[in-house]
């Protein structure tokens, strides 16, 4: 519903959080990156930062590309990004900006705000404050880069600390024998989930899945139980 205090703007984002959209809050690497990713694969995107050079840098690229202090609940309400569901607040460096705008959001009762941090500090008061998704790209890219470093695994995921998910080439200990016949769980306390033969797609692995030398696995489990399975040869 249209309000006539609304400028221009307030307007064509008013429409953007109609459609399955996504407020982004600060353009820099990260969030431009993750701006320009929701626009690829097909969600509408209201960019929003301080800076005019980056605002018009991205304009065109996102559904809107808007020039605003979003420390300032007025402006955001311009914007219409309080009729927004999701907004990301992309801010580091400004700690004190990051802070005061995830508190004018929720005040705008957001019903999800990512909101990306810097430090643990940083992350420990986002989440005191009460938002909903606190992430430390730096950080949980830093782990997860280091587990790829030591070689082990083609690629690692921690779902959460302490539960991981790998891509590890299959090693030669569990191929020939259908999975239901190996003891991987018992001894290495781990699930292989996926398989993939060489030029071929991903499939679900089950019981009778037979591995052989040159697929390639994802098994999950806990961090210690994954990391030892994928040093396996
Ligand atoms: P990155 O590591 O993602 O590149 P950065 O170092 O470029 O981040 P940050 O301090 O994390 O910069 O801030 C990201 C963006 O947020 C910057 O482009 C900055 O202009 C914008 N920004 C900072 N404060 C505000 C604010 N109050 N309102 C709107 N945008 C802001």
């Amino acid at each position: 519903m249209a309000r006539s205090r609304f400028a221009l703007f307030g307007d064509t984002s008013r429409r953007i959080a109609e459609a399955d959209s996504v407020a982004v809050i600060g353009l820099g690497r990260f969030g431009s990156s993750l701006a320009l990713e929701l626009m690829a694969s097909g969600t509408e995107v209201l960019g929003i930062d301080s800076d005019q050079e980056l605002v018009q840098a991205h304009n065109g690229e996102l559904t809107q590309v808007v020039r605003a202090d979003s420390t300032k609940e007025e402006s955001l309400r311009q914007l219409a990004v309080d009729e927004f569901d999701r907004v990301v607040v992309a801010i580091g460096d400004d700690v004190q900006a990051s802070i005061l705008t995830c508190s004018v959001l929720l005040g705008m009762k957001i019903p999800v705000i990512w909101a990306k941090a810097v430090s643990d500090r940083h992350a420990l008061i986002l989440e005191q404050l009460g938002v909903h998704h606190v992430i430390n790209p730096e950080k949980d890219m830093g782990r997860r880069v280091a587990h790829l470093v030591r070689g082990a695994a083609m690629d690692y995921l921690e779902i959460e600390p302490g539960y991981s998910l790998a891509k590890i080439a299959a090693p030669a200990s569990i191929q020939g024998v259908p999975l239901g016949q190996t003891t991987i769980r018992q001894q290495h306390g781990i699930t292989v989930t996926a398989f993939r033969r060489p030029d071929s797609e991903w499939q679900n692995a089950d019981n009778e899945t037979v591995l052989a030398d040159g697929d390639t696995a994802i098994i999950v489990g806990a961090s210690d139980r994954v990391e030892a399975f994928a040093q396996l040869r």
